[in-house]
């Protein structure tokens, strides 16, 4: 089997006395929608933000392509193609969408790549809705839509791997089933995503793979179709 392009060695993560991961190993390899499933305070999103260099481990290792990601700033970590979209969205409310989405090609301009202009039309083919408001204030704009925004600003950076913090937090269900269907959508075109969820049935049934954190370890690991059939998983998380 090929190299995994992420490879996460049993890191340690501490928040002063609190140890919040506790030896946590996972890989993502090209092309494949990885989930971190699993409760409240489990560890999801400590994991994403010692990915992304916003945290540092204390013990362990990561590796991107084959490169260490350890003490690499969280800047030069995105210009490797690593982004994320954190919980909460954080887009520029006080821009349009258009705006909002031409900051996440500024990592790219960076580095001299071109065709913005094309990228921006590709997410309002993906995002419609975006399409429609790309004028609008971005503070304006709904829950859903603003989460499609910052998944669309994300992939302006034309990232190798996308990292999704709990895309479904806080939508109304028919908003969750669209993000879920965008996120299918980016995996048939090709793209490599880790998807953290505490939706466990939606994240589980586009992932290739899940990883089950609980208090800091991971406990299961399996295929979506696996662990949506496993009866344990289905007790703890998907409501028997
Ligand atoms: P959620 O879905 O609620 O964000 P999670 O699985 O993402 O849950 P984390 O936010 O990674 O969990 O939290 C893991 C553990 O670390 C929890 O026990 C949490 O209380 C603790 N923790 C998280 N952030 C901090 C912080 N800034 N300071 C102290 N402890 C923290």
């Amino acid at each position: 089997m090929a190299e995994p392009i992420l490879k996460v060695s049993d890191i340690n993560v501490y928040y002063g006395s609190i140890h919040a991961i506790k030896g946590v190993s996972f890989e993502v390899y090209e092309g494949e929608v990885v989930t971190l499933i699993g409760a409240n305070g489990a560890g999801k999103s400590t994991t994403l933000n010692t990915i992304s260099g916003l945290l540092h481990p204390s013990s362990g290792g990561i590796s991107f392509f084959g490169e260490d990601l350890l003490r690499v700033p969280p800047h030069k970590i995105v210009e490797r193609g690593l982004a994320q979209v954190p919980e909460g969205r954080r887009i520029f409310l006080h821009m349009t969408v258009k705006e909002n989405l031409e900051m996440g090609a500024y990592t790219r301009e960076a580095r001299g790549a071109s065709g913005v202009g094309e990228d921006i039309e590709k997410v309002y083919g993906l995002f419609p809705r975006l399409k429609e408001r790309k004028r609008q204030q971005a503070g304006t704009l709904s829950g859903g839509e603003q989460q499609m925004l910052a998944m669309g600003r994300a992939l302006m950076s034309r990232p190798k791997l996308l990292m999704l913090d709990e895309p479904s937090m806080g939508l109304a269900p028919i908003l969750v089933e669209q993000i879920f269907d965008i996120i299918g959508d980016l995996h048939r075109g090709g793209a490599t995503i880790l998807l953290v969820e505490q939706n466990a049935r939606m994240a589980l049934s586009v992932a290739s793979r899940g990883y089950v954190l609980e208090t800091g370890k991971v406990v299961t690991t399996g295929t979506g179709e696996e662990l949506l059939a496993s009866p344990a998983i289905k007790k703890a998380y998907l409501g028997g």
